[in-house]
């Protein structure tokens, strides 16, 4: 995959058209104006006429990826629908295009006596050795975003067995999974599980995004995301098997960014942490870097 125009880092495109207010906010919004205000952010993103390839590529996949989603709400109810969250980058683009999708469907409703109103139904499978952030993110989305999540501490194939028998409604689970991640070279959109694995639909909106799209996506929408991005991870697993990208790693040898920086570590006097933020790191294959698996 090739950098992007000119040798500009995606933060500093997305830096000259990024929304300056951040997508939701601590204020719990009613799920059916939540979606609105999604849904409508989303409408002005894909509107906006740009010269940049970087942005138009990435409103080309959030087109097809509502497309997906849309499809997968017409083949299932919501009760049969659900997510996998893990709090990570690629499951925070997907929740909210999901969002947005059902505003677009007409499928948000207010609570009776104008309360919160529906929920998402979600799945997360904590890690054995969890990071804290993580946990947290995981813990403020399912407020921000009114999810109906359900939390499981074993292996995955396990945890799956345990969700589909205590909500026998769930056909499909929506899954953040994208083309460069282990096992996704070979999935479509809509892939049944493989044999041995509990029987359910995953659908695969995103699996065509680059890296370099979601943060795209989620930098110029503004949307909040888990602290440990900023410390230079790229990808979420346990505390014994997920580090700072080395590729991120500043006056690192082998990284591709530019280094435009600075002598001793400091900058203006002040201490640079050691670690690029997740958004300065462009290649795919990179991604997992700091992954011991
Ligand atoms: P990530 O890149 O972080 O994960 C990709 C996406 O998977 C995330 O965006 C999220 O939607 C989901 N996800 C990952 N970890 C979690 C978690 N702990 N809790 C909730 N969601 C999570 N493998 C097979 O070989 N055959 C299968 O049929 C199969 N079915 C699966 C069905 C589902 C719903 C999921 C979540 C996984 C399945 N897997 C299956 C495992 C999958 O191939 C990956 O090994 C696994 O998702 C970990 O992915 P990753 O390390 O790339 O993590
Ligand atoms: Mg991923």
């Amino acid at each position: 995959m090739t950098g992007p125009p000119n040798g500009q880092l995606p933060s500093e495109i997305d830096a000259l058209n990024r929304d300056p207010d951040p997508l939701v906010s601590d204020t719990r919004l009613p799920f059916p104006d939540l979606c609105a205000e999604i849904h409508g952010r989303i409408a002005k993103f894909l509107l906006q006429d740009t010269d940049d390839s970087r942005l138009k590529a990435t409103q080309e996949q959030t087109r097809i990826s509502l497309g997906v989603v849309e499809e997968a709400l017409g083949r299932y109810s919501l009760p049969e629908l659900s997510l996998a969250y893990n709090g990570g980058k690629d499951c925070l683009v997907l929740l909210i295009l999901y969002l947005c999708a059902l505003h677009e469907k007409g499928l948000t409703t207010a609570g009776p006596d104008g309360s919160q109103g529906s929920a998402v139904q979600c799945v997360y499978i904590q890690a054995p050795d969890p990071f804290q952030e993580v946990e947290d993110f995981v813990a403020s989305s399912v407020k921000t975003y009114s999810l109906s999540l359900l939390e499981y501490a074993k292996p995955m194939k396990a945890a799956f067995a345990d969700y589909l028998h205590d909500t026998p409604n769930v056909k499909a689970i929506l899954v953040g999974t994208r083309r460069t991640d282990p096992h996704g070279e070979h999935l479509t959109h809509f892939d049944p599980t493989d044999h041995g694995w509990p029987a359910f639909m995953r659908v695969h909106p995103v699996i065509d995004w680059h890296y370099v799209d979601i943060w795209t996506f989620i930098r110029h929408l503004n949307i909040p995301y888990c602290s440990l991005y900023d410390c230079g991870y790229t990808s979420l697993g346990g505390t014994t098997d997920t580090h700072p990208n080395p590729a991120l790693q500043r006056n690192a040898s082998t990284s591709q960014i530019p280094q435009r920086t600075i002598p001793n570590g400091t900058k203006n006097g002040i201490e640079q942490p050691k670690f690029r933020p997740a958004y300065e790191l462009v290649d795919d294959y990179e991604e997992r870097l700091g992954r011991d698996r």
